[in-house]
């Protein structure tokens, strides 16, 4: 599905570079560069303020409660996601309450999400899925006219633009991972919120060391150990470097594959996202058919992975299941199927993998 190591060699001596600075300062533990990375992460997005944090998990965890969020509150989310959106709202004590995806985009139904609000909710939490933004402009009406405040799930968006404005940049906060496949990967975990809100800077900067505030040893909440490290920092100030470079060559591998298979356009998920103001960054290209399982078998007797972003919506997971149909959401969870696709894949990799789609296509979609 990737290959981090060949990503990472071509940029070895610089790697090299920026860990030993680190061994030179020994500030590892927040410190020097993750004050540099944070600055320059912030100002990549033109924003003020961007707060190192462990995680993505703990980047959206700490958001919410930094805002006040908690037991008895509602949060609304999509039901397509990785497992941790919904663990981060439940870490807080409040409940995840769970809308359909949009058919086109697969991330959640703007439309939808008016009917799931309750008296209870206190802010909605889009996930810009697969590298794609959500349609920010309805979920901001929404939000606006409830009173509910929007923390963003940007952990596979790193760059990702809607009508030329960067994901992250809409709601009170932006959430971002580092796990080492995210388009902006560490080599470890590490996380990120962003914001424009004074006080939830200094809230989140508390929260995530132990909630010190106000002087050394002084702890004003009962806060977190969630700390970005000094030497993960120090990676990030280099690849963030080479993101935009980097969500280029995505983009041009899911051009490559959209041109190969433009004739058998049903199969695949549809590439209109520019024409519609949506820059995606591909953290990963996810085609759709009925015959998912089979297509996954025969692609892996051609010594393909692939993988499935994801099997179950989030409410059927048995850490947190609750009776729930969501008809749209049950039947792409059938049908999604995700192929390689990562910056320094070589020209022959995606023919490969292009020819071996059009040997199986014939059969009927
Ligand atoms: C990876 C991911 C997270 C969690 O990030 P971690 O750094 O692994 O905690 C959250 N949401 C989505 C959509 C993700 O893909």
């Amino acid at each position: 599905m990737l290959d981090l190591t060949r990503l990472h060699l071509s940029i070895k001596p610089e790697l090299d570079e920026a860990i030993s600075r680190v061994i030179g300062k020994s500030s590892f533990v927040l410190g020097e560069e993750v004050l540099q990375f944070e600055k320059e992460f912030a100002e990549f997005f033109g924003i003020k303020h961007a707060i190192g944090v462990g995680n993505g998990t703990d980047a959206i965890t700490l958001s919410l409660a930094a805002s006040g969020i908690g037991q008895g509150d509602e949060v609304i989310t999509t039901s397509l996601s990785a497992f941790p959106t919904a663990e981060a709202i439940l870490r807080t004590g409040a409940k995840p309450v769970y809308v359909d995806v949009d058919i086109f985009d697969l991330n959640i139904d703007a439309e939808k999400i008016k009917s799931a609000i309750t008296e209870k909710t206190k802010a909605i939490v889009p996930v810009h899925l697969y590298g794609v933004p959500a349609n920010m402009e309805k979920i901001l009406e929404i939000a606006n006219s409830h009173n509910l405040i929007i923390i963003e799930d940007c952990a596979q968006a790193h760059g990702a633009k809607y009508h030329s404005r960067y994901a992250g940049t809409f709601g009170l906060a932006g959430c971002f991972s580092f796990f080492p496949s995210k388009n902006l990967g560490a080599m470890g975990d590490g996380g990120m919120v962003i914001t424009n809100n004074d006080d939830l800077a200094q809230m989140i900067r508390s929260l995530r060391a132990h909630g010190e505030e106000g002087g050394r040893f002084c702890h004003k909440y009962i806060g977190f150990n969630s700390r970005l490290d000094g030497i993960q920092a120090a990676i990030l100030r280099v690849k963030l470097k080479y993101l935009e470079r980097h969500n280029f060559e995505r983009q041009r591998i899911a051009e490559f594959y959209s041109n190969e298979l433009a004739d058998k356009a049903d199969y695949f998920l549809p590439d209109p996202w520019l024409r519609l103001g949506r820059e995606h960054v591909y953290h990963l290209f996810v085609l759709r058919t009925v015959k998912r399982d089979e297509l996954k078998k025969f692609l892996a007797e051609k010594g393909i992975q692939t993988n499935i972003h994801y099997p179950l919506p989030l409410y059927c997971q048995e850490a947190y299941k609750i009776q729930q149909n969501l008809p749209v959401v049950e039947e792409v969870v059938k049908n999604i199927l995700s192929i390689p696709l990562f910056p320094g894949m070589k020209e022959k990799e995606m023919q490969y993998v292009a020819d071996c789609l059009k040997e199986w296509m014939p059969s009927p979609v």
